[in-house]
């Protein structure tokens, strides 16, 4: 079974934690680097981006983190995740800085300040039809280069077409929380790419053998 970590330093966890179990995965919180090493993949949840960027460098996770995202850790963001895992940031303190690894720029609390949480259909480039989704708070992806797939954008309303969900090879993010509905595409599909990650691992290392 995958090993699947969930940054705990702040945020909603626990209800990651539960949705990651339902996909078959084993879910451990990881505070501390040496918890960080031993996952097969990461869920960085959502909670307050600046704050968890601080608590990260102070536990002394920050520099792990970017290095486990480099060498190609399989790391899921959602919300204040998204921002983590992104590039460039816009509308965010100018020293709050990332892990980064996708090569995107996200607007923090993009849909307005006032607007502090909303429903809305995301239309998802995964088998099942348009996902209900609940923002909070929530960033969006500015711009997506190359190399980025888009994953999910908003249907209908002010923030119409607006880019929500995107992938670059083992890493994914969204801007909404998936894990407080009962769709479960989102974690389903990063378990597969743990799991998927897994194989190629194993794979190679017996090719080394071999060799
Ligand atoms: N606005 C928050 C931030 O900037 C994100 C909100 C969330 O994760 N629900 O980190």
């Amino acid at each position: 079974r995958p090993v699947v970590g969930v940054l705990a330093l702040q945020g909603d966890v626990r209800e990651h934690l539960a949705a990651l179990r339902e996909q078959g995965a084993e879910a451990v919180p990881v505070r501390r680097p040496e918890e960080l090493a031993a996952v097969d993949g990461l869920i960085i949840p959502g909670g307050e981006s600046t704050t968890m960027y601080k608590l990260a460098e102070r536990f002394g996770l920050l520099e792990p983190l970017r290095a486990a995202v480099r060498d190609g850790l399989p790391a899921y963001g959602s919300c204040a995740g998204m921002i983590l895992l992104a590039d460039r940031l816009l509308d965010a303190p100018p020293d709050q800085q990332t892990i980064g690894g996708i090569d995107v720029t996200v607007r923090r609390n993009a849909f307005g300040r006032q607007v502090d949480s909303f429903e809305s259909e995301v239309e998802l480039g995964l088998d099942g039809g348009p996902l209900h989704a609940v923002f909070i708070r929530a960033p969006w992806v500015e711009e997506a280069r190359s190399d980025v797939e888009v994953l999910g954008r908003v249907v209908g309303g002010a923030a119409d077409g607006r880019i929500v969900a995107v992938r670059q090879g083992n890493l994914v993010a969204t801007s909404f929380h998936p894990e407080l509905t009962g769709d479960r595409r989102v974690h389903a599909l990063f378990v597969e790419i743990v799991r998927r990650h897994l194989a190629e691992q194993a794979g190679t290392a017996a090719g080394n053998e071999r060799g």
